[in-house]
């Protein structure tokens, strides 16, 4: 089962992953955590994302999809993968499908989160002060929900015409996604 966890930034989907990881024994490939170990780590490429990240954009398909690939790679006997913040883009879903497919896979579902702008905000707020995540200030996002906007949210008619989308309402508590999610999953 591999499973992507589709969603504007703070929706939800790293929470919902991690919990899925613990109970399915599910991978989960952030891309997002990918690259905030590149710059914690202090490597090349951890460097060359910094300003892009910083600045609420997207890096490019390149390096998203090259770290995704890697990560197959190292996992070929997995439960299933969790696609959490990728793919964001058309080619990279389209990256996605090939590498997958290279491996006789597929994607089985895309859980969409819906939470709207002002819940949005309001959450991001707070892991702001409680991570100190550089791109949640208030600005940044705007910018991280300009991008999802733009660049990602045109990803779902690419999925819906499969028929593989389930809506999950992401304004409920974390238990009542969950709950959500594993109907969706069942
Ligand atoms: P996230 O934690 O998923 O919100 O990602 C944090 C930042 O990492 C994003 O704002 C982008 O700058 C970058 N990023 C993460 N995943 C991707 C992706 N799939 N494509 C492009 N940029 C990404």
């Amino acid at each position: 089962m591999n499973l992507i966890l589709f969603g504007p930034p703070a929706a939800g989907k790293g929470t919902q992953a991690k919990r899925l990881v613990e109970e399915r024994g599910f991978i989960q490939l952030s891309t997002g955590d990918m690259l905030r170990a590149a710059r914690a780590s202090g490597s090349e490429l951890g460097n060359k994302v910094a300003d892009i990240m910083d600045n609420g954009q997207l890096v490019t398909d390149e390096i998203v999809i090259a770290l995704i690939a890697e990560q197959l790679e190292l996992n070929p006997n997995a439960a299933g993968f969790i696609f959490d913040g990728f793919p964001r883009t058309v080619p990279q879903a389209e990256a996605l499908d090939k590498l997958l497919a290279d491996k006789g896979q597929k994607i089985d579902k895309v859980v969409r989160l819906v939470v709207d702008d002002t819940a949005l905000l309001a959450r991001v707020t707070k892991r702001f002060e409680d991570q100190g995540r550089a791109d949640d200030n208030p600005e940044t996002f705007s910018k991280r929900l300009d991008a999802y906007n733009a660049q990602t949210a045109p990803l779902l008619p690419y999925y819906a015409t499969r028929g593989i989308i389930t809506e999950v309402d992401g304004m409920a508590d974390i238990a009542s996604v969950a709950a959500s999610i594993d109907t969706a999953l069942a």
